[in-house]
């Protein structure tokens, strides 16, 4: 048999790793060992097969293979490569083990951009935000010229943390340092706007873009329905088609949600249905769950339950906990109760299930019921998720929970807010006691609902920011709806137009109304 030499080998074994072979590609490493002591594994060699265990994530199995690897890289000697540190970063980091990957990157020790690339894009993977900022920071400290996979990432990280000031640095750095900007890159940065609540700027990088892809439409499309604007994502949707780009699952996802939070069932239900005729695409999990949702929440409760039964899944307890929102929100006690039941079972420990029961009967003033709910809950030791809200303002998140007084300028905070509100009583804001859960006298739920921490949160902005600038604030949880009604009034009231990223969509208050037409 001929002597095969290291390119042979390394070719063998990427093509073996590439087609997710990994059993075959790690016999072969073991064969190359073998044969001989002039053909040892090379920088070429490793990246080649921790790529292919990247791909499989993080099993047991692979998580031992990729530590003997990295034994293996260290006894070749090639810890400080580069190429093969970066590959054992991108390997750890795809398994969630961003410990692992620092070692790694610690071991390069280098200058070198495509380590520092796959550092920081590892803590973004793992959702360690912080850690990537900082790393980029340092990045920069170092003189290191950032790769367009490192704008990608921190972009990604901004938005994720709605931190719009930085983003908009970040990319005043890519402009300045003259980076060439990739599709992948752009559509990250449009993300990172709409992520922040800037529509406006999302759609010039959309249109600034002479390379849009179909990632670049679903980008848009779904940017245009989290913010409200469903005939523009339709209008996208249109033009995609038109430029021959082919529609994927992703865009009629964002397309569907898009019609969802704009409460048009009836196009939806056009859409979905003919999903798999015009489009042939099958609908996944996530577009009967979004067409549940759209159902629930525009009333047709029964006609949500028809679609869970009727899909070719299972359903899980989220999309039941969608459909008991609905019940909450349209009082339906009968099927709230049933499904509430149901819930308890499936996920004891989940404590919204509770939260929305006895919400809605503290909603029809059945404050026993809702309080024996409340108890069960506090028996079974379930903790429920604090409400916070946050504001960027300057170069700091400043955070509220719900009647928070820790904030430095906590008193000059709840004078705001009560002279806010009595403003806005006298322009007809009348507090929804509905939403104040607990049993307590009437006077007591109206103030339990002023001290709110998204309410909070705009008394703080309207204080901080220039006089009628545009405020934005997030919210872990969904809006309520007193606070939904508060705002609209603010709003009018401050001539200030207010963006709220809650978890569920964006809510564009501007003279008295908001661009989810009361519908979320
Ligand atoms: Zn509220
Ligand atoms: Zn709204």
């Amino acid at each position: 048999m001929p002597r095969r030499n290291a390119v042979t080998w390394n070719a063998l074994i990427k093509g073996y790793a590439q087609a997710g072979r990994r059993e075959e590609a790690i016999l072969l490493f073991r064969d190359m060992k073998r044969e001989g002591s002039d053909i040892a594994p090379d920088r070429y060699t490793f990246p080649a097969l921790l790529s292919g265990i990247a791909r499989e994530g993080g099993s047991g199995c692979t998580q031992e293979l990729g530590g003997a690897l990295h034994a293996h890289v260290i006894k070749a000697g090639l810890e400080k490569d580069p190429f093969v540190g970066a590959s054992l970063v991108s390997m750890y980091a795809a398994r969630g083990t961003v410990k692992d990957a620092k070692v790694a990157f610690d071991q390069v020790g280098s200058l070198d951009p495509i380590v520092w690339s796959s550092m920081i894009s590892a803590y973004a993977n793992c959702e360690e935000e912080e850690a990537a900022l900082l790393a980029f920071f340092n990045m920069l400290c170092q003189d290191i010229k950032p790769t367009q996979f490192v704008y990608s990432s921190v972009f990604s990280v901004c938005g994720r943390m709605s931190k719009l000031e930085m983003g908009k640095q970040v990319h005043g750095h890519s402009l300045k340092s003259n980076t060439e900007e990739d599709a992948a890159m752009l559509n990250a940065l449009l993300s990172m706007y709409s992520d922040c609540g800037c529509i406006n700027d999302a759609q010039k990088v959309f249109s600034s873009n002479d390379n849009v892809n179909v990632v670049s439409y679903n980008s848009m499309i779904s940017a245009l329905g989290q913010h409200g604007y469903p005939k523009e994502a339709v209008e996208h949707f249109r033009q995609m088609k038109l430029a021959g780009l082919m529609p994927d699952e992703v865009t009629l996802l964002s397309l569907l949600s898009a019609f969802n939070h704009a409460g048009l069932v009836h196009e939806g239900l056009q859409i979905f249905n003919s999903m798999v005729d015009i489009e042939g695409i099958k609908p996944t999990y996530q577009h009967y769950a979004c067409i549940v949702d759209m159902l629930a929440r525009s009333g047709l409760i029964g006609e949500a339950i028809k679609t869970i039964n009727g899909m070719p899944f299972e359903a899980e307890a989220p999309l039941w906990r969608i459909v008991l929102g609905a019940c909450n929100k349209h009082l339906d006690i009968d099927t709230g109760k049933h499904i509430a039941e149901m819930l308890f079972e499936m996920e004891p420990y989940e404590a919204t299930n509770y939260i929305l029961l006895s919400n809605l009967y503290a909603r029809l003033g059945k404050w026993t019921e809702a309080e024996k709910v409340r108890n069960l809950m506090d028996g079974r030791g379930v903790d429920k998720d604090d409400a916070f809200s946050w504001i960027e303002m300057g170069q700091r998140t400043h955070i509220f929970g719900v009647d928070d007084r820790s904030h430095p300028i906590s008193r000059e905070i709840y004078r705001n807010l009560d002279s806010l509100i009595s403003n806005i009583k006298v322009a007809g804001y009348v507090p929804d006691i509905s939403f104040a859960a607990h049993n307590i006298q009437r006077d007591r739920k109206e103030e339990s609902l002023y001290y709110h921490c998204e309410k909070l949160a705009f008394a703080f902005g309207d204080l901080a920011a220039p006089s009628g600038s545009t405020i934005r604030i997030m919210k872990n949880l969904r809006v309520c709806g007193d606070c939904h009604c508060a705002y609209k009034y603010f709003s009018l009231v401050t001539g200030r137009e207010i963006i709220l990223r809650d978890n569920q969509r964006f809510h564009h208050f501007n003279r008295g109304s908001c661009s989810c037409g009361d519908y979320w």
